[in-house]
C-alpha cells in the first residue's frame, strides 16, 4: 500500500469521532495501514497538535471496537496526527494547509499522495474542492483521491450540478462516494456468496424466484436531526442510497471479475433496467408513512408531529414502501418490495428472497399449508444467511418447513468504516458508490420526490412499534404476498 497523507475535514466532528479514528485505528492494530502515513485534522476550533491528539484517543477508547490495550501502539498511531485551523470558506487558510502537509511529507518522506476525506455538511463540498484546487493542494506529483459523504445532492438537479463542480477537479476514479451500507460485512459477502455458491447463483432468476423483499427498519424517532430529517424524509435519507443499493447487490448478475468496474457496470445495468415508475406508478407502486404515538420496547413514544422541531402540519414521510421490476431477462416478472422507516417494530436490514411454490402453481391441495422456500440474508444487526426449505414430518406426514442456517458472522468482525477506508487506501472503489449509479437512482425517484412535494400521495400513519401502515401489506397482497416478519 503506498504511503500518503490523510487530510480530514470536519475533525473535531461526529462522524470522526465516532467512526473515523477508531476505523484507522483497527486498521492499524490489523497491519493495514501504510508503512509511513501522516494524518491532517482540520476544524475551525483554535485545537494545538496535543489537544487534537488527546481527543482523538478519547473517541477511540469511547468508539472503537476493540479495548485499548498497547499504549505504545497508541503513541505511535497518534504520533501520525496534526491538527491545522481551517474555515473551509477562506482561501487562505488553505496555503496555510499545504505548508502543513509539505512540511510532515517533507519530515516523513512521503510522496504526493493525498487522500482529502469531506467529513463536513453537503453545503461546504464545492466550496472545499475548489478551494483545493485553486491552492495546489491537488497535487500532481503523486496520487489523489476524495472521499465524500452522503448526501450527495438532495434531487436529480442538484446532484447533476454538484458532480460536475467536482469533476472540476477530481477524475470520476479519484472520488470514493460512501454509502456505509456497502462497507457491512454481510453486503460485501453477496458477491462472494454466489460466487462461491453455483447452487444459489443457479435459482436467482424468474424462473425460481417468486419475490424479493428488502426491508430496513429502525425504531428510533428524527432525534436531534429534525431540521435535516424533515426536509429529506425517508426517501432522501434511505431509499434513494442504501436502499436502491442494496437492490443493486442483491440483483445484479454476477460479472466474470469482481472487480470495481465490472461490478458498477453490473449495478448501472440493474438501474437501466429498472421500471421508470411514471406519474401512474407513484400511485400505484410507492407507499408513504408517517409515525404517530405508540410503544417502542414497551416505552411510550409520541408522534412524528408532535416530536421536537417538527411542524403540526408536516406530510414529510417517515417510511416508504415501494414496488419495483427489473425488466430484464433475468428478474422480469419479479417484484422486489422495498420498505424503510423510523419508529418500526425492529431494528433490522434484512434480504428475503422467496421462492415461488411449485404446488401452489399447481393447484395442489397442500399449497397454503406449504411455506414457500426463502433465502435470508440478515446484514444487520446480526449478520447471516439461512435458507428454509419443506420437509415432510414423518410423524404428522405433513410438509413442515425448516430452517438451515448457512453462516453467522463471528464477534468483533471490523465496522463498515474499517473496510470502506481500507479500500480507498488502496485505491479499490468496487464498495462505494459511482455517480451513474447515484444519477439513475436520483432519476428513479424524481417521480417520487415531485408526487411528496404536491403532495399528491396519501400518507399514512402507522403506530410506533409496527411494521408500517397497513396500506404497504396491502401492497404485497395485491400480488397474492406477505411480508416475511420473520
Ligand atoms: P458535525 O456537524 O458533527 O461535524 C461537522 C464538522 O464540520 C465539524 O468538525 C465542524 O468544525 C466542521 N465545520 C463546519 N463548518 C466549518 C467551516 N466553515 N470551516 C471548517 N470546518 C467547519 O457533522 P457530522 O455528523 O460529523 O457529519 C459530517 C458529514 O458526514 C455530513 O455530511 C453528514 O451528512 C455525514 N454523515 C454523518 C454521519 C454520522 O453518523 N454523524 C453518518 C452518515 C453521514
Amino acid at each position: 500500500m503506498d504511503s500518503m497523507t490523510f487530510v480530514l475535514f470536519g475533525a473535531t466532528g461526529d462522524l470522526a469521532k465516532r467512526k473515523i479514528f477508531s476505523a484507522l485505528y483497527n486498521l492499524f492494530l490489523d497491519g493495514k495501514m501504510p508503512n509511513s502515513f501522516s494524518i491532517i485534522g482540520l476544524g475551525r476550533r483554535e485545537w494545538s497538535d496535543y489537544t487534537f491528539q488527546i481527543h482523538v484517543e478519547q473517541s477511540i477508547k469511547t468508539f472503537s471496537r476493540r479495548s485499548i490495550n498497547n499504549s505504545l501502539k497508541m503513541e505511535k498511531f497518534l504520533d501520525a496526527f496534526r491538527y491545522c485551523s481551517l474555515d473551509v470558506t477562506e482561501y487562505e487558510g488553505y496555503k496555510k494547509l499545504l505548508e502543513t502537509i509539505e512540511r510532515r511529507e517533507e519530515q516523513l518522506g512521503l510522496p504526493e499522495n493525498r487522500i482529502f476525506y469531506l467529513s463536513v455538511a453537503p453545503e461546504f463540498v464545492d466550496v472545499i474542492t475548489s478551494n483545493i484546487k485553486d491552492s495546489g493542494l491537488s497535487s500532481k506529483k503523486g496520487w489523489k483521491r476524495l472521499i465524500i459523504e452522503k448526501p450527495f445532492g438532495h434531487d436529480l438537479k442538484s446532484a447533476l450540478e454538484l458532480n460536475e463542480k467536482l469533476s472540476r477537479t477530481f477524475e470520476e476514479e479519484e472520488i470514493y462516494r460512501i454509502d456505509h451500507y456497502l462497507g457491512k460485512p454481510m453486503v460485501q459477502n453477496l458477491e462472494g456468496l454466489e460466487f462461491s455458491n453455483p447452487v444459489l447463483k443457479a435459482f436467482m432468476n424468474n424462473q425460481y424466484i417468486a419475490n424479493v423483499q428488502i426491508t430496513a427498519s429502525e425504531t428510533v424517532g428524527v432525534e436531534e436531526r429534525s431540521d435535516y430529517y424533515d426536509q429529506a424524509g425517508a426517501i432522501r435519507d434511505m431509499f434513494q442510497n442504501h436502499l436502491l443499493q442494496l437492490l443493486m447487490v442483491t440483483a445484479m448478475h454476477l460479472p466474470n471479475k469482481l472487480s470495481a468496474r465490472e461490478v458498477g457496470n453490473e449495478k448501472r445495468r440493474i438501474m437501466e433496467f429498472l421500471r421508470p415508475l411514471g406519474n401512474k406508478g407513484v400511485i400505484t407502486d410507492v407507499i408513504r408513512g408517517q409515525y404517530v404515538s405508540g410503544e417502542i420496547d414497551g416505552r411510550p413514544v409520541v408522534g412524528y408531529k408532535e416530536e421536537p422541531g417538527i411542524e403540526n402540519s408536516s406530510t414529510n414521510d417517515t417510511f416508504i414502501a415501494a414496488r419495483l421490476w427489473i425488466d430484464d431477462a433475468l428478474w422480469s416478472g419479479v417484484p422486489f418490495y422495498i420498505r424503510t422507516g423510523k419508529r418500526m417494530k425492529e431494528k433490522l436490514t434484512r434480504v428475503v428472497i422467496e421462492f415461488k411454490n411449485p404446488l401452489k402453481d399447481l393447484n395442489m391441495l397442500q399449497h397454503d399449508v406449504m411455506t414457500p422456500n426463502l433465502l435470508v440474508i440478515q446484514i444487520s444487526p446480526n449478520e447471516g444467511v439461512s435458507l428454509q426449505l419443506n420437509m415432510k414430518n414423518p410423524l404428522t406426514n405433513q410438509i413442515e418447513p425448516i430452517s438451515t442456517e448457512f453462516s453467522a458472522s463471528p464477534k468483533n468482525v471490523p465496522e463498515a468504516y474499517e473496510l470502506l477506508l481500507f479500500d480507498a487506501l488502496r485505491g479499490d472503489s468496487t464498495f462505494f458508490t459511482h455517480w451513474k449509479e447515484v444519477e439513475l437512482s436520483w432519476r428513479w425517484v424524481q417521480p417520487i420526490l415531485e408526487s411528496f412535494e404536491e403532495n399528491s400521495l396519501p400518507l399514512h400513519p402507522y403506530r410506533s412499534g409496527s411494521m408500517g401502515p397497513d396500506a404497504s401489506y396491502e401492497l404485497l397482497q395485491e400480488d397474492g404476498f406477505n411480508w416475511w416478519d420473520l
